[in-house]
């Protein structure tokens, strides 16, 4: 097993135990990963140790805000794995649907979660405009995870339809977290969800913005796909009518 040093003061610091499992399944997708992005872009960050703390140490920095009864997981717009990967192999009891558009990097995830054995892992090829209305999916996990995928204003219109109500969505944001949330305020509460306070981390340098379900999504969300991305839902104030 490769080091993990920055990796193991995140998770010592966060009172995480990752087992030796965990840790060769993290250094064993670090590999896969390193080798899939020289043939296809699947993420801009290819440097061994910037993967273990970008990647690898901010997707685990949301475990503490996964609820204790949650036992599913959809990230949303996975990508090469970020961050529902890494939090299925340190949390090998929940069920994660790896969610992404493009069918190269869902194949990358299938195979992936074969190759570590993580047999909960599903990777699933749609838009979430139209997973969102499938009713095996809609109100359904306890947690959405999504990073670099849209601004928060457009993601909680992909993200909330897909949680149960109590359910929670967790989104690393950066230095802009407040902004976003403000802009996305009046979406939240259209979408029957609410914002927690900015969460900092000092030791990832993320800001996690974190919004719970608290009513159902009305039946006319999320809208056709794309709509959300070119007609965010932006309210008085934010340039709405
Ligand atoms: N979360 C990963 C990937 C970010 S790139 C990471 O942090 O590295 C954004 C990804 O979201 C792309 O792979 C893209 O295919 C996917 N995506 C964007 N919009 C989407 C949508 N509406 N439904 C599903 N996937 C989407």
């Amino acid at each position: 097993v490769t080091g993990f040093s920055v990796l193991t003061a995140v998770t010592e610091r966060l009172g995480i135990q990752l087992d030796a499992q965990a840790l060769d399944r993290l250094a064993r997708y670090r590999e896969l990963l390193l080798d899939a992005n020289s043939r296809f872009n699947l993420t801009r960050i290819t440097d061994p140790d910037e993967i273990e703390t970008r990647l690898f140490g901010e997707s685990l920095a949301l475990l503490t805000h996964v609820p204790p009864h949650a036992t599913t997981l959809l990230d949303l717009g996975s990508g090469g794995g970020v961050p529902g990967l890494p939090l299925a192999i340190a949390r090998p009891d929940l069920r994660v649907v790896l969610l992404d558009a493009t069918a190269k990097k869902v194949a990358f995830l299938a195979e992936t979660a074969r190759e570590l054995g993580l047999e909960r892992v599903t990777a699933l090829q749609g838009r979430a405009e139209e997973i969102g209305r499938n009713p095996q999916h809609r109100d359904h996990y306890d947690v959405v995870t999504a990073r670099a995928v849209a601004r928060l204003v457009t993601l909680v219109e992909l993200a909330l339809p897909l949680l149960v109500p109590g359910g929670v969505g967790l989104f690393p944001k950066g230095a802009g977290a407040d902004e976003e949330v403000d802009e996305a305020r009046y979406a939240v509460g259209m979408l029957g969800g609410r914002a927690r306070p900015v969460i900092s981390d000092a030791f990832t340098g993320t800001r996690l913005v974190a919004i719970d379900k608290r009513r159902p999504t009305p039946a006319a969300f999320p809208r056709r796909t794309g709509v959300p991305h070119k007609s965010p839902l932006l309210g008085p104030g934010h340039g709405a009518n």
